[in-house]
């Protein structure tokens, strides 16, 4: 017998379709004698809405938020009444809904009334999403046979109190998952837990960041010791490119941790960065798979680096993000002007994406998305005020309308002539590129172009990953 954790995201709970499919995954899997924890989203765009009702409370549009909260109870009920028979447990199910709306409506108009969202507001209300597909999903199921039970992870995940983006507290949320949760899955019940969320030490919801219930799902998966992990989502799997920039795009069979952290980091949608991160040192395997398409095996995503022939696998681009150029006589040669330029930036809240430096450190650059740009130029500039005075600094330039392209491949490493390959096919075609990053862990290569070049730099890198996927 294996204990598997799955998670299923939005789409994957999103329907009366989606949620049958869900039925039938777990039903085959509980069939073949394993036992499962199911890990779930919110319903498809519920986490969204909830976040623009916080905006209408904010704004004082008191008949805004009412409105968003009929709509998602009318979207809950009207799947509840289709999934599942009338009866005492839909009629237990439809309360439990509307007690829950009522409580998320009584916080917008708490917000409405102050005029004021902390973030931890924020983060109680946006766990509703999560509440309420759990509750849906796990009535689904027992009338389906099994024997299902939903549970908030606030029970379970303790974190600190970085609202909207917390960390667990890893020794609290073991102790409570063992404590809590493993008798739950010894008795044969099948746990329906809600990702995305955690809570404080004392009891205030946290969420751990947008598309978090991936990295919930891996933190469950670690600490009731399963045996794999399933990330169910939309797609096949992780595939070599974005299809919507190169429709030749292919599923690949198996990738490292560590290729998928950094397709995840360089834009890939497919999993939160942070979900190889609870199960990197337990080598468990982790799978991506497709709810709508079951029979397909995914990708298959484990410690190891299976090697292929053109050494790249795949390619992603980030949009949206700006460059900061930060450059001047007066920096070379003089310790602490990039520590203070990170610093300052990272003051002003925006993330560093990548960094490029020259030997002669006459100027350095690095990427941030569009929306941090002008606040981390004003950050830099009055952290380097004196020397931009004395003209040791000029003044910090962005660059807007630029793109990141990465190519992945963890056979990069040791491997010469890969960054040639890459930086020829790009010459040859006459695309600029504006500055490139390598990390030491050579899992990957990235680089700046115009924005403009995207489609093209992208498609002609992918013709190196497609050559090693098998058709
Ligand atoms: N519902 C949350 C979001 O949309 C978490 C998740 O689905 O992963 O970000
Ligand atoms: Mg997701």
């Amino acid at each position: 017998m294996q204990t598997l954790t799955m998670k299923f995201g939005g789409t994957s709970v999103g329907s009366l379709e989606a949620i049958k499919n869900v039925i039938q995954i777990t039903q085959r899997e509980i069939g073949s004698g394993n036992r499962v924890v199911l890990v779930v989203s919110a319903m498809s765009g519920v986490t969204d809405t909830l976040l623009s009702s916080i905006q209408l409370a904010l704004g004082g549009d008191k008949w805004g938020y009412l409105s968003v909260a009929e709509k998602l109870r009318e979207r809950h009920h009207d799947t509840i009444k289709r999934l599942i028979n009338a009866g005492d447990a839909r009629d237990k199910l439809s309360a439990t809904v509307n007690k829950l709306l009522d409580e998320y409506v009584e916080l917008c108009h708490a917000i409405s009334i102050l005029g004021e969202a902390t973030p931890r507001i924020r983060d109680a209300i946006t766990a509703f999403g999560e509440r309420l597909s759990a509750r849906v999903i796990a009535t689904a199921l027992a009338q389906n046979g099994i024997n299902a039970k939903p549970y908030d992870a606030s029970e379970f995940v303790i974190t600190d109190n970085n609202y909207q983006s917390a960390l667990p507290l890893w020794d609290i949320t073991e102790a409570k998952i063992r404590e809590k949760l493993l008798p739950v899955i010894q008795s044969g019940i099948t746990p329906v837990i809600t990702g995305f969320i955690g809570a404080t030490p004392d009891g205030a919801w946290t969420t751990l960041g947008r598309g978090g219930s991936d990295y919930s799902g891996a933190i469950f998966a670690a600490y009731t010791h399963s045996d794999e992990l399933i990330i169910w989502t939309d797609v096949d799997g992780v595939m070599t490119t974005d299809p919507r920039i190169d429709k030749r795009a292919r599923v690949l069979p198996y990738v490292s941790y560590q290729e998928v952290g950094e397709l995840a980091y360089y834009g890939a949608k497919v999993l939160h960065p942070k979900t190889v991160q609870p199960i990197l040192n337990l080598k468990m395997p982790l799978r991506v798979r497709n709810t709508f398409n079951p029979d397909h095996p995914g990708t298959l995503i484990t410690s190891e680096s299976q090697r292929s022939s053109t050494i790249i696998k795949a390619v992603t681009a980030i949009r949206s993000v700006s460059m900061l150029t930060v450059s001047g006589k007066g920096m070379i040669g003089v310790p602490g002007m990039a520590g203070r330029a990170f610093l300052a930036t990272a003051n002003a809240g925006a993330n560093i994406l990548m960094i490029s430096q020259s030997s002669s450190e006459q100027s350095m650059c690095f990427v941030v998305t569009d929306d941090k740009a002008e606040a981390a130029r004003m950050g830099v500039e009055t952290e380097f005020r004196a020397e931009i005075a004395a003209q040791n600094v000029d003044s910090v330039e962005i660059m807007p309308d630029i793109v990141i392209v990465t190519v992945v491949g963890s056979g990069m490493r040791g491997t010469p002539g890969i960054a040639g390959r890459v930086f020829t096919v790009l010459g040859d075609e006459q695309i600029n590129v504006l500055a490139i990053a390598q990390g030491s862990s050579e899992c990957s290569i990235s680089f700046i172009v115009n924005e403009h070049d995207l489609e093209r730099a992208v498609t002609l890198l992918h013709d190196l990953a497609l050559e090693a996927v098998p058709i």
